[in-house]
């Protein structure tokens, strides 16, 4: 019954695919490029009314492949809820309201609301009351919500089942019946499974209609004379994780890889402030400059670009002897293609890569694909850093001792006289001019480049009834306006724990002015030239607001904001003191 689409078409860009103006608005601000392979399939199937099976997992782009066609659809003039997306575990619902709330941040009428156990439900019914379009909810609260009013979901025209095998994985058959049952029959499905099993392909026979299956293809790839190394760490850890990777490994020429061209900017700013030389690459680079950037890498002038695949396309370095996956590729292929940029004219090459803990699929599939261990490195530590300085301060001054050929002994001569010093003092204070802005020192390391906490595995744990033993603390901003606290007392309640390297800041807006977590983020990561990644936690209360942002920086980002308007509003966004 179901048509299997194997192969992975030709890239049309995102114009191309009959999303909506607005959407593709979104799309560019968020700074994505083109399509993934999943997009590529899914995107034009669910614009055309397709119910749909979709086999990926997370890190392929799948969020995107299902929110930006739904919301190129709906009706964003009508206040009911009309789509509903199914996760199985409160971070992840957290994490595609956010999504679907960056997407719809050019559709000033959208509303989007997380519903997941753990948080009172109160303010989470208001929000589907009050008429927001997008629900995403966890199966268990979801079911305990429709005890109490039947007919929440009556007018649902779209309904996402994302990481079905998980949600089956946790028991959640029967909560997905009834929620089945709740739903009118007139509507279109989709379906997304890193697995298909035959749990899932029964829930697919039973609720969804003539389903289109999209699946990538993976075939066996060989990745030969490259050795791998990944290292797992928190998104907003990979600036710090990249910047100490590049002090231990031996490089002669890099070329890093992340997804959006914020982050090929981002990460090529903070390497270029610790002295590398290197170059950002991405597609609103014109084709002169380009080429300019690639001669530079293949002369040693550059010795460092970062790029998203696009912009990388066609580019053949011989010099490249590392391949950094700062970002985890959409697919097998991609991270095969990649990495094929090393390992030229028979040397060896080095392929790095960075998972966070949901990639943790990802990077098996990639094992499983290349038929390769990737062996999992630890962040280099303060004295392994310290260690490396040490060697390539060695190696960098070694033939100079030797060199008896040395100019400078009349101008040694000539210093000592004048400065009425000896030459071990002179010697000292060249040190100390060349290793300008790089401790050499244990305790200077580890000044300069702080150890990074090890944070618990992500929270995928099932969402519960009536919060057991729950705090709302796992997920990264605050989905849709579930975070009111709205209700008595709750302005006061203690903050939320920080995480890693943000701090918080407070805008004198609220719920009051018409603002919502959403209009933050956009005006936060348009106007302040942030990846998504740096923009921690955000909420919203009556009166105020606090956001999570990064302490790296913060001053000029805060400067950067000064002037930006909210829902009509100054923001003044000013640091938060926790006391
Ligand atoms: P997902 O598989 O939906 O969890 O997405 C994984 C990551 O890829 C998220 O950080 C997305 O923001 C990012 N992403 C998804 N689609 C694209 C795209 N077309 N270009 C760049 N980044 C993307």
């Amino acid at each position: 019954m179901t048509q299997e689409i194997e192969n992975t078409p030709a890239i049309a860009p995102f114009n191309t695919l009959g999303l909506h103006p607005s959407v593709l608005a979104a799309i560019t601000a968020v700074g994505y490029e083109e399509p993934s392979p999943i997009q590529t399939q899914s995107i034009p199937l669910i614009m055309a009314g397709h119910d749909m099976i979709g086999q990926a997992q997370t890190g392929t782009g799948k969020t995107a492949a299902f929110a930006l066609p739904i919301l190129s659809r709906i009706d964003a003039n009508r206040r009911e809820a009309q789509v509903l997306v199914l996760a199985p575990t409160r971070e992840l619902a957290l994490q595609v309201a956010t999504a679907f709330e960056s997407f719809a941040a050019q559709m000033p009428t959208v509303n989007v609301v997380a519903i997941y156990g753990g948080a009172p439900m109160g303010p989470q019914l208001k929000a589907i009351r009050n008429g927001a379009q997008v629900i995403v909810a966890t199966p268990g609260r979801l079911v305990d919500h429709l005890s109490r009013n039947g007919g929440l979901l009556s007018t649902i025209k779209f309904l996402v089942l994302d990481e079905a095998d998980e949600m089956l994985k946790l028991g959640f058959m029967d909560d997905l019946e009834v929620i089945f049952n709740a739903m009118p029959d007139e509507r279109q499905t989709v379906l997304f499974s890193a697995t298909l099993p035959s749990s899932i392909r029964g829930i697919a026979e039973k609720h969804l209609r003539n389903p289109q299956q999209v699946k990538i293809a993976s075939k066996t790839q060989t990745v030969a004379r490259i050795d791998q190394a990944h290292l797992m760490v928190h998104a907003d850890q990979k600036i710090n994780a990249v910047l100490r990777l590049l002090e231990v490994e031996d490089f002669d020429a890099m070329i890093g890889f992340v997804r959006t061209k914020q982050a090929t900017l981002d990460i090529a700013a903070a390497l270029e402030a610790k002295g590398y030389k290197v170059a950002a690459l991405n597609g609103d680079i014109a084709q002169n400059q380009r080429e300019r950037v690639i001669d530079s890498l293949k002369d040693g002038r550059l010795n460092i670009v970062i790029a998203t695949d696009v912009a990388a396309r066609g580019l053949d370095v011989p010099r490249i002897t590392h391949v950094f996956n700062i970002d985890m590729p959409y697919d097998p292929e991609s991270y095969v293609h990649r990495i094929g940029r090393t390992g030229r004219a028979g040397r060896e090459g080095r392929a790095l890569l960075l998972v966070t803990p949901r990639e943790r699929r990802m990077l098996q599939v990639v094992e499983r694909v290349t038929g390769q261990k990737i062996a999992e490195i630890q962040l280099p530590d303060a004295k392994v850093i310290l260690q490396a300085r040490i060697r390539r301060l060695t190696q960098d001054l070694a033939p100079r001792v030797k060199d008896k050929e040395n100019k400078n002994v009349e101008l040694l001569a000539h210093l000592t006289t004048e400065l009425n010093c000896s030459a071990e003092d002179l010697a000292l204070a060249l040190l100390a001019k060349t290793t300008e802005g790089q401790a050499f020192t244990l305790d200077g390391v580890e000044r300069e480049q702080p150890v990074l906490a090890p944070r618990g595995r992500d929270n995928r744990d099932r969402d519960d009834r009536g919060g057991r033993g729950r705090d709302d603390r796992g997920g990264r901003g605050e989905g849709g306006r579930g975070d009111r606290g709205g209700e008595g007392g709750r302005e006061r309640r203690a903050p939320l724990a920080l995480s890693e390297g943000k701090v918080r800041c407070r805008t004198a807006l609220g719920v009051r002015d018409g603002v919502a977590a959403r209009n933050l983020l956009g005006a936060i990561l348009n106007e302040g030239g942030l990846s998504r990644d740096a923009i921690g936690r955000i909420q919203i209360r009556e009166s105020f607001s606090l956001v999570e942002l990064p302490e790296e920086g913060l001053e000029s980002l805060l400067s950067k904001l000064k002037d930006t308007r909210v829902a009509g509003k100054a923001l003044k966004l000013r640091r938060y003191r926790e006391d």
